[in-house]
């Protein structure tokens, strides 16, 4: 699970593994505090981003060589789900996509996340400006992208599979 607190985030104390609401919890045991870390997934949104007649893949900082994935990232607070996908496409990507469609919402256990992902698509007109926060990107033929079973390789699945309708 990503990012447990070892603290009581409100009063300092060491929390501890305890029972609560069914399952083992790190709990504050400090009285008069209630703090339990529930540890719920945290909303990702991610972004098949269409471009060109071409899927953009990227790779962040830090990811194996090979690997790819849609673009993500955590929404602001205040934001609707479909303004922080466009505003990732943007801040990541450097383009003023718009939606097409929501692909489907799925668990990453792995990172403890749920990730809803979109169908996006960008002005051709428009070139790829990678940010900072990535390392680089490829525009694949639908015809040549494959899925894989894990986080955002879901939505490509579910997007290949409505496009062969
Ligand atoms: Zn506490």
């Amino acid at each position: 699970m990503a990012a447990a607190f070892v603290y009581c985030p409100r009063c300092a104390t060491p929390l501890q593994e305890r029972e609560a609401a069914g399952r083992t919890r790190a709990v504050c045991p400090a009285p008069g505090c209630s703090f339990v870390h529930w540890g719920n997934p945290l909303p990702v949104v991610g972004a098949l981003v269409e471009h060109r007649g071409k899927v953009i893949l990227a790779r962040g900082r830090g990811w194996p060589e090979k690997f790819f994935g849609l673009v993500t990232g955590f929404l602001e607070a205040g934001e609707t789900p479909e303004a922080g996908v466009l505003r990732e496409v943007k801040e990541e990507l450097s383009l003023d996509a718009e939606v097409v469609g929501l692909i489907g919402v799925y668990a990453f256990e792995l990172r403890n996340e749920l990730i809803a992902c979109w169908h996006v698509r960008a002005p051709d007109a428009q070139e790829v400006k990678l940010s900072d926060e990535l390392e680089a990107w490829k525009a694949i033929d639908p015809d040549k992208l494959r899925a894989w079973e894990m986080g955002t390789g879901l939505a490509v699945r579910d997007w290949l599979k409505a496009r062969r309708r």
